[in-house]
C-alpha cells in the first residue's frame, strides 16, 4: 500500500516534472510558455501580430496541401516574436522548429512563407508516417523533402542539406499528392 501512494504521487508529478523540464513538451499547453491560442491551431505572444501570423500560416498551408494531401487536422502553429517566447520552448538560433507530430514553433526570424511551410511539411510527413518512423527516417528524404517543396529562395543551401535537396528531387521531385506519399511510405 505504502509504495502504491508512492506510484500514485509520481504519477500525478510526472506532467509537472516533463513540462519544467522538457522544454518543447510545452507545445501540448502553449499557455504556460505565455502565448495566447487564439484559435485552435494558431498560438501566439503579441496580439496585434495576429493578423500577420494567420495570413502566414494560411498561405502556407494550401501551399503544402496543394503539392500533397490535406491534413486531416490543422497542424498547431505556435508563433514567437520574441526570442523570449522561442527559447521557453528550449530553442533559441533556429528559424522554426517541428515538435514530433504536436505541432511547429516558429522564431522571431521564422515569419516567412518558406520556414513555415517547411516545418508544416514536417507535420506532414510526422502525421502521415508517424513521428518515430520521420525521427529515424533518411534524413536525405525528411530534410531534402522539406527544402525542396517548400519554395526556399536560397539558391544554395549549406551541406548537407544542398545534397539532400538535389538527392530528393532527383529520386521524387516528380511526384505530388497521393502518388508521392505512397512513394514515400516504402523509404520512411
Ligand atoms: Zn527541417
Amino acid at each position: 500500500m505504502k509504495y502504491s501512494k508512492y506510484i500514485s504521487l509520481l504519477i500525478m508529478l510526472l506532467p509537472i516534472v516533463v513540462f519544467a523540464f522538457v522544454k518543447p513538451a510545452k507545445i501540448v499547453l502553449p499557455q504556460l510558455a505565455g502565448v495566447e491560442c487564439i484559435k485552435e491551431w494558431i498560438c501566439i505572444d503579441n496580439h496585434d501580430r495576429f493578423q500577420e501570423a494567420e495570413n502566414l500560416y494560411e498561405t502556407s498551408l494550401s501551399k503544402v496541401e496543394r503539392k500533397l494531401t490535406k491534413f486531416e487536422n490543422k497542424p498547431k502553429v505556435v508563433f514567437c516574436s520574441s526570442n523570449e517566447c522561442f527559447s521557453k520552448f528550449g530553442f533559441n538560433k533556429a528559424a522554426g522548429k517541428s515538435i514530433g507530430g504536436f505541432g511547429v514553433v516558429i522564431g522571431p526570424r521564422g515569419w516567412k512563407p518558406h520556414y513555415i511551410a517547411h516545418e508544416l511539411i514536417h507535420q506532414w510527413q510526422s502525421s502521415n508516417f508517424g513521428a518515430i518512423a520521420v525521427w529515424l527516417g533518411p534524413s536525405w528524404i525528411i530534410e531534402g523533402m522539406a527544402y525542396a517543396l517548400s519554395d526556399d529562395p536560397r539558391k544554395k543551401l549549406s551541406e548537407p542539406f544542398q545534397s539532400y535537396t538535389e538527392q530528393y528531387t532527383k529520386e521524387f521531385g516528380q511526384l505530388s499528392g497521393p502518388e508521392l506519399a505512397l512513394a514515400l511510405e516504402k523509404e520512411i
